[in-house]
């Protein structure tokens, strides 16, 4: 699922060309989908003409600004931007484009576990106000505070969008390895010490991965269709049964709230 360095990746190449640009058309591809996402056709057609004043992502959710109101966009497991995209065949995993003065922005969404909403700006603060703080802008005093605050594995209360928003599946099991903590251990355990140990890996972890253009497991591409190249330096994350890279213990696969966790017993205090 794509995760805060990936949704940063496109929305950083989203400004460049589209910022400014004037949504001349909305084309829907799949009714059903807007449908199951409460957002009516005549609603939605009713951006046409404004203009995209700027972008916004908080954790997971990017955000298109328009004059009154928001798109929100969350991309779910399998949901990718397209910018200009050559494959514009009819496909079942089209869900809508946006042709704007331009570009034409395309959503595509194999698997349809995506949202897309469009809000006010109050409803817009509202949304993400139940968001939690985002992975990118966390200081380390807040991240003692949430920490000590709770009584949660250290894996879940990672992976809480409403604590701290971004982080998913991939790039907790990637944080706790390189942080050495344990994905067992309670948030008021950790010490002081090892709670800046995270703050600090988690910092250098996202940039990072933003600078490879983040991780591309499963169908992730971005607004290019390109792949990120961050993958490549995946330490543990889906290799459980292989020698861990430090010390060679063989990683262990294990269950944290419903996710696969990937761990090295011997590192991970
Ligand atoms: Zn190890």
């Amino acid at each position: 699922m794509p995760e805060l360095p990936e949704v940063e990746t496109i929305k950083r190449d989203l400004e460049k060309i589209l910022t400014g640009a004037i949504l001349k058309k909305i084309i829907p591809y799949n009714l059903r989908f807007l449908e199951k996402n409460n957002l009516s056709l005549q609603e939605f057609k009713s951006l046409e003409g404004e203009r995209l004043n700027s972008f916004l992502r908080k954790g997971k959710f990017l955000a298109l600004l328009f004059k009154e109101r928001a798109l929100i966009l969350h991309l779910g497991l399998t949901g990718s931007l397209l910018l200009n995209s050559k494959n514009s065949s009819p496909s079942p995993h089209n869900i809508f484009s946006l042709i704007f003065d331009q570009g034409e922005l395309l959503f595509r969404d194999p698997r349809k576990f995506g949202k897309v909403f469009l809000l006010s700006m109050d409803d817009l603060s509202t949304f993400l106000n139940h968001l939690g703080v985002d992975a990118l802008e966390l200081t380390f005093e807040e991240l003692k505070k949430i920490l000590q605050g709770h009584r949660g594995r250290v894996k879940n209360l990672l992976l809480n969008q409403r604590i701290i928003a971004g982080l998913g599946n991939i790039y907790t099991d990637e944080l706790l390895f390189r942080a050495k903590i344990s994905p067992f251990r309670r948030g008021m355990e950790l010490s002081e010490e090892e709670i800046y140990r995270l703050y600090q890996e988690m910092q250098s972890l996202l940039a990072e991965a933003i600078a490879l253009r983040g991780s591309s497991i499963r169908d992730y591409v971005d607004s290019e269709g390109k792949k990120g190249r961050f993958q490549e330096k995946h330490l543990v994350y889906g290799k459980s049964g292989t020698p861990c890279p430090i010390c060679q213990t063989i990683l262990k696969r294990t269950i944290i709230a419903q996710r696969g966790t990937t761990y090295c017993p011997n590192c991970q205090k």
